[in-house]
């Protein structure tokens, strides 16, 4: 059976069909630590009609699929759980195919990466402001998926806000084209956004037509360090309560810093998108509020591209919390990385309660994240050959995390999405507001989408 649907793959995709045992390793998981089986095989589309052609062949021979952009993800949500398993590659996909200068819009094919998109659309003054730490690989039908934030997420929201329209193919092989180019847009249940977040569980992404935003006219912002991390989280705070708006705040604590090559204290940084004659201003209560909290001021930038300079150790964030559980386990380290975000107002309860719980279960916790919109990334790591009550431990630690989130109003993810690695948290979420029949729904609305379940299963919700 598998060789008679690898000819059949063959007959679709000729030469960009990939069944070496090596490549289908590195397609077997994502960024996390979540193990995967090597996959069947994996295709690099060109069109929609490729794509339909595949999903109406997988219920025939049994097979599961899996869309990826470029895997970068950390929940498992492209890890490859079923041996039966093509992964399917948009890479090859990644044509900018219209800007629109007046209405604001792009139309992508679903490979592009972030970055790339982002270096076109700068020459018309133009971003497409999802901003994963990621962004030089992570592609856009990747980020769509996931409803990705990142770096300018304390302004401009999350992809959610940033997706027009959508044409993608069903689990039925059927083509469906969703949303408008306009940015107001009622035409019955949204079912745009029941794509945003479905991490390649309902269709496969085949185009995209993004909303856009203009580049800013002037940029200000700094870097600083704190010996108290409270004074940091004040610092976020007080700028809110200053009504000032900044494009990106993001922090890592002291441990995190050190592997960052930076000094062991906590650093913030804060990006502010201003007219032009309103740098100074804004920068001097900036400035104000940094000191007004115990805060160090150890660079400031008065230009995007300065600040994107400065900015660059908290990029670095995720290989830093990798090296360490690396140097502690090797190849055998399996690194936790959570995702919860709370209220702003509760930011300096949630930072505390992280801190006592990894002082209660003796587990290390290094943490940064996009703290302008309440989004903490605690991560910390074991073994892989831990025992399993160690192992059970971490477990229990990382529901303990998600608790968090949910006492104060937040979420379990804020960004990185469920697949396989956050769905205990899913479930615990929903029964904490005695809403279970929201775990029901989401169950429905995937077997509307893909009845025979070829697409991503197992990922969100178990199937
Ligand atoms: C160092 C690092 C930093 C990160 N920083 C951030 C961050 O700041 N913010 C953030 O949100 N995330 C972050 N991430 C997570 C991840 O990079 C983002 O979610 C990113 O947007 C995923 O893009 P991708 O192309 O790699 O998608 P993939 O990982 O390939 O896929 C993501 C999901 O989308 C599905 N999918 C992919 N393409 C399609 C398609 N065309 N149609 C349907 N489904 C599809 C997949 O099945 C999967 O479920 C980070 C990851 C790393 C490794």
């Amino acid at each position: 059976m598998p060789r008679d649907v690898i000819r059949e793959l063959e007959s679709i995709f000729g030469d960009r069909l990939v069944t070496e045992e090596h490549i289908l390793m590195l397609y077997s998981h994502d960024a996390s630590s979540e193990p995967g089986e090597r996959p069947l095989a994996i295709v690099y589309p060109m069109n929609v009609d490729e794509i339909v052609k595949l999903i109406h062949l997988a219920p025939e021979y049994g097979i599961k699929l899996i869309p990826t952009g470029s895997s970068s993800s950390l929940s498992g949500n492209t890890t490859v759980k079923l041996g039966n398993t093509v992964v399917v590659s948009l890479e090859r996909m990644s044509r900018v195919l219209e800007v629109s200068n007046v209405d604001w819009f792009a139309r992508v094919e679903p490979g592009v990466r972030i970055d790339e998109l982002n270096f076109e659309l700068a020459n018309y003054g133009l971003q497409w402001p999802v901003d994963p730490a990621s962004s030089r690989v992570a592609t856009v039908g990747g980020a769509i998926s996931n409803g990705s934030g990142g770096m300018r997420g304390a302004k401009y929201g999350p992809a959610s806000y940033w997706v027009l329209g959508l044409e993608a193919v069903i689990g039925t092989g059927e083509v469906i084209r969703v949303g408008c180019r306009t940015v107001k847009c009622r035409e019955g249940y949204d079912i745009l956004h029941l794509f945003i977040g479905s991490e390649g569980t309902l269709g496969i992404i085949t185009e995209a037509t993004l909303r856009l935003a203009p580049l800013p006219e002037a940029f200000v912002g700094l870097m600083a360090e704190y010996e108290d991390i409270n004074n940091l989280v004040n610092t976020v705070i007080n700028i809110r309560k200053h009504k000032l708006w900044p494009m990106i705040t993001e922090f890592v604590d002291d441990e995190t810093a050190q592997e960052l090559g930076l000094d062991r204290k906590h650093y913030l940084w804060v990006g502010i998108d201003v007219n032009v004659g309103s740098e100074e201003r804004v920068l001097g209560t900036l400035r104000d509020v940094v000191l007004g909290n115990h805060g160090v001021v150890i660079n400031e930038a008065r230009a995007w591209g300065e600040f994107l300079k400065i900015l660059e150790p908290r990029r670095a964030l995720y290989s830093a919390q990798l090296k360490v559980a690396f140097r502690d386990y090797g190849n055998d380290a399996f690194v936790f990385i959570e995702d919860i975000a709370v209220p702003m107002s509760n930011l300096p309860n949630a930072v505390r309660e992280i801190r006592e719980l990894s002082g209660k279960y003796g587990i290390k916790v290094l943490m940064g994240g996009h703290i302008g919109d309440g989004n903490l990334h605690p991560a910390f790591w074991t073994s892989r050959r831990a025992s399993e009550s160690e192992f059970r431990k971490y477990l229990e630690f990382v529901e303990k995390i998600g608790e968090v989130g949910i006492k104060y109003g937040g979420t379990i993810s804020a960004e990185h999405g469920i697949g396989t690695m956050k769905r205990n948290l899913l479930v615990n979420k929903y029964r904490s507001l005695n809403s279970e029949a929201t775990l029901r729904l989401m169950s429905e609305v995937k077997r509307i989408f893909d009845p025979h379940n070829i697409l991503n299963p197992g990922k969100i919700i178990p199937t």
